[in-house]
Parts: C-alpha cells; structure tokens; sequence
C-alpha cells in the first residue's frame, strides 16, 4: 500500500521547511521531500544577515527550522518528485520510484541555476561555497555579470588562485561589490566577453552564475496545463475562486520562489510557506 498523507511538501528550502512547522503544529499529517539538500538554496549563503533576528551561516538556519519542525512532527525524507496527478479526491505523487498519496500538495521547489550554453571540458561549478575545496590553487573563470557573479567572486579569492570574470555585457553588480572586487589583486574582469569552448577550456574550472530559473520538472505532465505556468515558467496561483497560493486543481499549492510574483528572499520564501499551509489547513477541513 502506498504510503498516504493530509500534505506532501516538495522540497526542502526555507518555503517548505516553515511550511512544515506550522502545518505539523496545526495537527497535519505531512512529509516533505527534498531532491538535493535540506535547507535549499539557504546552503549556498555563507553568511546571511538579512533573515530578521537570525545572522550567520545560511546552512544553521536551515537546519534550525528543519529541527524545529522535526520537533513540532513533520516528517522529512530524501526523494525527488517526478510526477504529480490527480486521482479521483487525491493526489498520487511519484517520489524517485515510489508513489506516495495526498490529499494536498504544496510545491515549494525553488529555482534552480541557469547552465553554461558552451561545451566546455573542464570542471563547471553553479556553487563557489560547495565547490571551492576542488578549486584551491588554481586559475578559474567565473560567468555573469550581477551580484551574484561578483560575490561569488569575492568567496572564491582567498581560495583561488587566480580569477578571471567573464561577462558578456558591461557588470551590472552593484558599485560597492565592484570596488571590493577591484581591491583584490587576483581577480582580472573582462566586459563584454565573447564566450567559447576555446576561450573556457584554457581554465582549471569554470563557476557559472548567470541567473536562475524556476524548478517545476516536479509538475510532470501538469506542466503542460495552459493557466499552471506564467510566461517565465513561475507557478501561477491565485486563479478566480481559489485562495491566493491555489493552482488550478483544489489541494495544489505552491510557495517561495518557485511562485509567480515572488520577490525571492529567504524570509518572503519562509512567509510565504506558512501562509499556503495556512490556506492548506483550511481547505483539509
Ligand atoms: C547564492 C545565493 C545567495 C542568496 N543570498 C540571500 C540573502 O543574503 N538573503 C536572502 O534573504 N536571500 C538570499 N538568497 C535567496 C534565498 O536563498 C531564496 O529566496 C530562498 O532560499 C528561496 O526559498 P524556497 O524555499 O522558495 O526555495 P529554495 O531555497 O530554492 O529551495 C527549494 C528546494 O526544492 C528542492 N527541489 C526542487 N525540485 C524538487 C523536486 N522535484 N523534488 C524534490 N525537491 C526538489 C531543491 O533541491 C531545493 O532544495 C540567496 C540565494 C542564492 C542562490
């Protein structure tokens, strides 16, 4: 018999994690799973000192949510959602091989880094703070031209030996991040960069931060449904008679960045979790 519950939480980020805590302290029987790691994109943040009343590393923060929640019942398990369909007043849900039963789902899957269109044949990296052990020493290029791209930069310098910034536009990261960058002396940026294998494959490593885009593979063949996705590919909600984090079927939420609209910061993430668990607890009784 598959395994069955009132909410399946996809995803493991600070949406679902809060999402978790309040709807197990609302008395729900829920489970959330998560694909990659705990925490979400939480664990690429060194130091975060924008979640009110919290300043540290990213991965802490996770971690205490998900232990508060632990604590509260919520259920969590690794596993990654291929597939969601409706089945008569339920939903069935593929989880990596497993099918497992809901009678709510909430999609808090995040999004996910935008990869290299170049064939290149050494090491590329959507992470400095994950990957830069296998960098130390050695000459890498990072990719992009924003904030995110120069921070990562200013991670990877201390380990690094040499960094060149590759970006196919003029920077746009903000004037602060860029004189912090111009005051190390390993970091060479170039504008308006022509990008080929040639040019990439002369580095130990590449890092890519060229934006991201939202995770919804979870969707399966609902994907294709005509009102789920806006034109970008976030998750529309919020449709006619529906409650504000509601798809287009009744028990189908989404939260976090995952969700059209979303303005993509860990404490609006966490917010928005718990307000769809809020609707979810609503309309389970
Ligand atoms: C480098 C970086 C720095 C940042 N710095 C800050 C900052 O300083 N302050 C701030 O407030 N915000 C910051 N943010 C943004 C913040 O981390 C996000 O807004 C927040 O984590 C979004 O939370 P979420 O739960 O919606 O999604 P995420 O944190 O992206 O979590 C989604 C999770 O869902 C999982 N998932 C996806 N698809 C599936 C599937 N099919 N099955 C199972 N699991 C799945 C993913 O593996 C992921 O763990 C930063 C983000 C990045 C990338």
């Amino acid at each position: 018999m598959p395994k069955a519950y009132d909410l399946v939480v996809i995803g493991g980020g600070p949406a679902a994690l809060s999402a978790a805590l309040y709807g197990a302290r609302l008395g729900l029987n829920l489970i959330a799973y998560e694909r990659k790691a705990f925490g979400g994109a939480l664990s690429q943040i060194a130091r975060i000192s924008n979640f009110p009343g919290f300043d540290g590393p990213g991965l802490d923060l996770g971690a205490k949510i998900k232990e508060q929640a632990v604590e509260s019942g919520a259920q969590f398990a690794y596993g990654e959602c291929t597939d969601i369909r409706r089945e008569e007043k339920r939903y069935r849900l593929t989880i990596d091989d497993e099918v497992v039963l809901a009678r709510s789902v909430l999609i808090a899957t995040g999004s996910e880094p935008r990869s290299l269109d170049v064939k290149v044949d050494v090491p590329v990296s959507y992470c400095a703070l994950c990957d830069a052990d296998l960098a130390k020493g050695k000459n890498v290029a990072v990719i992009g031209g924003g904030n995110s791209a120069a921070q990562e930069s200013l991670v990877l310098s201390p380990i690094v030996e040499h960094i060149t910034l590759l970006s196919r536009s003029k920077m746009r990261a903000s004037i602060n991040l860029q004189k912090r960058m111009s005051q190390l002396n390993n970091i060479n940026v170039v504008e308006e960069a022509k990008l080929s294998s040639e040019l990439l494959n002369g580095f130990d490593q590449i890092f890519v931060f060229i934006g991201h885009q939202p995770a919804t593979s979870c969707l399966g063949s609902l994907e294709k449904h005509e009102d789920i996705l806006d034109k970008e590919g976030y998750i529309q909600t919020g449709f006619k008679d529906r409650s504000p984090h509601g798809l287009i079927l009744p028990g189908l939420y989404a939260a976090g960045d995952v969700r059209s609209g979303s303005v993509r910061q860990a404490i609006t993430a966490a917010a928005d979790g718990v307000e769809a668990v809020l609707e979810i607890a609503e309309h389970l009784k």
